[in-house]
């Protein structure tokens, strides 16, 4: 279905379009942020959600773009974003998955999702996951060699009511070389409480956009989950970008990969 058709249709809203930051840079890494906005396009009546909520990690992963775009100015890499919030459609979850367009995040209802006609959740995926993924593909074909796909993401301290402990995950699905690479390093050079896999993993169906677009083409590929109170600030967003940036030069250097820039 055009895009025109949908937005004619049942369940039909005015969606921003994926947000790609520094299209021509010259590094092979591509920074994804599935989960950078809490955006609700007026017409979905704020999913029947308050205004606290809409703008808690329920609806977005809080600080996880800043670090995302410091890392792409720091590599010189380019970065997908996507510019509406999770709960409208979540871009890390394929069409099939419940939690695409989720009934319920964590212990909080979301009014607007429940019950939809089969045309409302069709819009959802035509209005937010298709143009995310085609402008995600658009940007990996355009790249000169073997692009390398870093998405990253930010979680919350406490879950359910239950404190994490874990600071960073390393997340990666059934190609591990990039994660490995990583975690190497990070056992030896970092206070912070790093782990593989944690909080999430990819039994917990997060690792889609790695999935998607880098395991079927042997491209290297990690996610990154940061525990959202680490980046409350600006200058915690950029150390942390500054941080991350170090490891994925160092992950890549691991496995042969040059970075632009970057004395090898
Ligand atoms: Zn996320």
């Amino acid at each position: 279905m055009t895009q025109a058709a949908v937005q004619a249709q049942e369940g039909a809203f005015t969606a921003p379009q994926p947000l790609v930051v520094n299209r021509d840079g010259a590094s092979p890494v591509i920074v994804v942020c599935e989960h950078a906005s809490c955006f609700v396009p007026a017409e979905l009546n704020s999913l029947g959600l308050d205004a606290e909520t809409l703008k808690s990690h329920v609806a977005w992963d809080p600080g996880a773009m800043k670090v995302a775009e410091g890392i792409s100015e720091r590599l010189d890499a380019v970065l997908v974003a996507s510019q509406i919030s999770r709960l409208v459609y979540d871009c890390n979850r394929p069409p099939a998955a419940a939690g695409a367009v989720p009934e319920r995040s964590e212990i909080f209802d979301i009014p607007g999702n429940r019950n939809l006609a089969p045309a409302q959740r069709e819009a959802r995926i035509a209005l937010v996951y298709e143009p995310f993924r085609a402008s995600l593909a658009s940007v990996i074909a355009a790249a000169e060699g073997p692009a390398v796909i870093v998405t990253i993401h930010s979680f919350t301290p406490v879950y359910d009511g239950v404190a994490r402990d874990v600071e960073l995950g390393i997340l990666h699905d059934s190609d591990a070389r990039l994660a490995d690479a990583m975690l190497m390093n990070t056992h030896w050079h970092t206070s912070l409480d790093v782990r593989r896999n944690e909080p999430y993993g990819p039994e917990d169906g997060v690792t889609h956009t790695l999935r998607e677009n880098a395991v079927p083409a042997g491209l290297y590929n990690v996610m990154i989950e940061i525990r959202n109170d680490l980046i409350k600030t600006p200058r915690e967003q950029d150390a942390m970008a500054a941080t991350l940036s170090g490891w994925i030069i160092s992950g890549l250097r691991e496995l042969g990969v040059a970075i632009p820039g970057e004395e090898v």
